[in-house]
């Protein structure tokens, strides 16, 4: 016997002894898994016709025998693929059922994704896997009882395809699993589960005939109409939401969905789905994008990427079309028209109906923002703009006035023609907050935006207006009165020169507690300068110490001898350095402990760093800056 892998066995054993769970949706797990296999054939016979067949799903329940069959005539496996596919619970599966777990445990969760062929063991004290891989002459029977490990060996079959043989346990007090045998439960459960299940899912029912006998008849038990086919009367929320859930391996219902019939140049219906969180794999490089694309019921691609554009790539759903051939090619697939029609549509829809829900249902749509704004702010960026102006009207960014978000049209709403939109960047909310500059907008009765992800500068670049109001930087060095006309040109000159070529210095009227703030002239703000280095550097901001010269501080270093007032000046740049995030200097801490003692003892007088000290720090080192 071979043991089952660790990390299924435990998981087994939460599938098997949750006892409260929804255990008749084994044989919606069971059915799913036959319609995969025959879909898997039926793409092989699209190149290899002897693998055509008349592809079907047969139920047989068995009384004496207390056994449930579930056969297909679908793609089979060999014994390697028997030991893979059943010896170990799907990875994707796994890491779902974990994440869930984490939270509050809940009782009906197993029941609410797919944990797939394993879900056989809650009612099942023995499975039979009876299966001949398509296109090979060899049988082989799997069987384990679900605890420890599984037994495989050769066996006979008739033709390519899969028994699953579920031996059903002993009934209980409160336990019918015999209930599973009757016609009328198997019947109700195809229906409720499996009705859109695109194969006959068959089954021999006996029927009364004349003369008070009863016969054997075969009857399809579901009525093969795919979902997305369906009127949207006939359609339930609970029905949508098990479509979604089941499809997409998701336990937590999606957030809105979207069902569309169109007919004009390519007629199609789709049924498209907005997660209520991105999947666990979003933001990686293993999460496929795309719509599964079906012609008239029947899936041609799984994940097709040209339906959706990246930006909407957390979209999930279906489309079908009977304007496609069948047999079409990825590759062909990929430079067809009518996709292309359909995509443009789609998009189209999907930004409507966020536009839709942003005025009518702002909460719904607030939550989307909060688990795919960053997609959709990327949408608005990526590819030079060009999707920039669909796009822009849906952002929604923190206003510092109103403490709540707004749209861009919400912030200029009433707004001067020429006055400006403000932002300030930072990684969070708080550390924005806490800006002097944040301080002296509000002194003025201005509102700010906040811009947290590193993409939102970018965005305001790209738009350079909306509706006439540019975009400013209160973090900008390029409103600042220059040395000449401050009034204060000495001062100011003696602070540039200690300085050095660190920052440039500017009088402002911006700030208000604050003495200095530091700010970065022309193209590059201090945040695209961080996004650059993280990304890999180059890109230099041209930093400006912007001095407050209503401040006290400021206004005491007028006639302060050199010692001190080169110690104030090493202080508050490292002060504004800190309010923008970066790290200290190390002269910083001794000038502020000279400060603090009242003044510099001629043996502890300042040095100047040497060389190697300075490149090591957070700060351009002076080289770079004369470089530019
Ligand atoms: P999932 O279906 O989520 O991959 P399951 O545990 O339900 O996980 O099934 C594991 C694998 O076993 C499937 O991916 C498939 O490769 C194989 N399998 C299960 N049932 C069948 C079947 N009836 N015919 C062919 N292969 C099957």
């Amino acid at each position: 016997m071979k043991e089952f892998k660790a990390q299924s066995k435990k998981l087994l054993d939460l599938v098997i002894n949750s006892i409260y769970v929804n255990r008749e949706i084994f044989l919606r797990e069971l059915i799913s898994n036959a319609s995969d296999a025959l879909d898997k054939r039926r793409f092989m016979s699209l190149t290899d016709s002897a693998l055509a067949a008349d592809f079907a799903i047969d139920i047989k329940a068995d009384k004496t025998e207390r056994t449930l069959t579930i056969s297909d005539n679908g793609v089979g496996m060999t014994d390697k693929e028997l030991e893979d596919n059943l010896g170990v619970i799907a990875a994707s599966g796994t890491e779902e059922f974990k994440k869930a777990q984490k939270g509050k445990p809940d009782e009906n969760l197993i029941g609410q994704f797919g944990v797939g062929f394993y879900s056989a063991f809650m009612v099942a004290e023995r499975v039979t896997v009876i299966t001949k891989k398509a296109g090979t002459d060899k049988a082989f029977k799997w069987t384990s009882d679900g605890v420890e490990g599984f037994d495989i060996e050769p066996c006979e079959r008739d033709g390519a395809g899969t028994d699953v043989i579920v031996k059903l346990k002993v009934d209980g007090d409160d336990d019918r699993y015999s209930e599973y045998l009757e016609n009328y439960k198997i019947s109700s459960l195809v229906k409720k589960y499996s009705d859109y299940i695109r194969y006959p899912i068959r089954m021999a029912v006996e029927t009364p005939v004349d003369g008070g006998g009863k016969a054997e008849e075969i009857k399809t038990l579901n009525s093969m109409t795919p979902v997305w086919k369906k009127q949207k009367s006939e359609l339930g929320k609970t029905e949508l939401d098990d479509f979604y859930k089941h499809s997409y391996h998701d336990y937590r219902d999606p957030i809105m969905h979207i069902q569309m019939r169109v007919e004009g140049a390519v007629d199609y219906t789709a049924l498209l789905f907005v997660p209520s969180e991105p999947a666990y794999d979003y933001y990686t490089k293993d999460y496929k994008r795309g719509l599964s694309l079906y012609c008239n019921g029947v899936l041609i691609m799984d994940c097709c990427e040209k339906l959706v554009p990246e930006y909407l790539g957390f979209v999930r759903g279906v489309v079908d079309t009977p304007d496609l051939a069948l047999n079409i090619s990825r590759e062909t697939l990929q430079h067809d028209r009518r996709l292309t029609a359909i995509a443009s549509g789609l998009e189209k829809k999907i930004l409507s109906e966020f536009e839709k829900l942003l005025k009518n249902d702002r909460e719904k749509y607030e939550k989307i923002f909060a688990q795919f704004g960053k997609a959709i702010k990327f949408g608005a960026y990526n590819n030079f703009g060009a999707d920039k102006d669909k796009i822009k009207d849906l952002l929604l960014y923190y206003s510092d006035a109103r403490s709540k978000l707004v749209t861009y049209k919400e912030y200029t709403d009433g707004m001067d023609k020429a006055a400006p939109i403000l932002y300030a960047c930072g990684e969070t909310q708080e550390k924005i907050a806490m800006l002097p500059q944040i301080e002296g907008a509000r002194e003025k009765g201005n509102d700010v935006l906040y811009f947290v992800d590193p993409v939102d500068e970018f965005i305001a670049r790209m738009l350079e207006d909306y509706d006439g109001h540019k975009f400013e930087n209160i973090a900008s060095g390029d409103d600042g009165k220059n040395i000449e006309k401050s009034g204060h040109k000495e001062l100011l000159e003696r602070m540039e020169k200690l300085l050095k070529c660190k920052a440039a210095v500017t009088a402002t009227d911006k700030l208000k507690s604050y003495p200095v703030c530091l700010a970065a002239k022309g193209d590059v703000s201090l945040e695209m300068e961080r996004i650059m280095d993280a990304m890999g550097g180059g890109v230099k901001a041209e930093r400006v110490l912007q001095v407050n010269l209503d401040h006290p501080v400021v206004k005491n270093m007028e006639n302060m001898p050199d010692d001190k007032f080169a110690d104030t000046v090493t202080v508050l740049y490292n002060e504004a350095l800190i309010a923008e995030g970066y790290k200290t200097e190390p002269e910083f801490l001794q000038a502020v402990n000279r400060l603090l003692a009242g003044g510099t003892p001629e043996k502890s007088k300042p040095k100047a760093a040497p060389k190697a000290k300075a490149k090591a720090k957070a700060e351009p080192a002076e080289d770079e800056k004369q470089d530019k």
